[in-house]
């Protein structure tokens, strides 16, 4: 049976990958995008890694560069009035379910002194447009 390198997509985060499969539905694999936070959605537990399901995808080179995904950022509003991203502009730093940006921020609120928080007024999760490596668009929110 031939075996080829097939383009999948991540129905977790959105992520693109090459899969060495003869499956031309879906399949379950390693995602750099998002299995390393097993908690971010759903996965299946391999050889102690979080595998997600991949769908064949049918798009272009050119489209899969040209497209954006919405994920989850914790925002708040900076000294010049502009509600902006918490951290730094990555897609390490984004989420791709709210849930799992509701315990990431959840755990920065119970870790860190009143001091630091301070810093950080008007704290809230948003949408965020992001590329499809996952850094957002645009770091500046309504
Ligand atoms: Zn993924």
């Amino acid at each position: 049976m031939r075996v080829e390198y097939r383009l999948y997509v991540c129905t977790v985060c959105g992520h693109t990958k090459q899969i060495q499969t003869n499956h031309l539905g879906s399949c379950f694999d390693y995602c750099h995008g998002c299995s390393w936070k097993p908690s971010f959605g759903e996965g299946v537990p391999m050889f102690g890694r979080t595998f997600r399901k991949f769908v064949y995808d049918t798009r272009t080179p050119e489209q899969i560069k040209n497209s954006r995904v919405w994920l989850f950022a914790v925002t708040y509003v900076n000294k010049d009035g502009m509600r902006t991203l918490f951290r730094a502009n990555q897609g390490r730093n984004h989420f791709p379910t709210l849930e799992a940006a509701e315990i990431w921020f959840q755990a920065v609120s119970n870790n860190n002194s009143n001091d630091i928080l301070e810093e950080y007024p008007n704290r809230e999760i948003r949408p965020v447009l992001c590329y499809p490596h996952g850094d957002a668009v645009g770091v500046y929110f309504d």
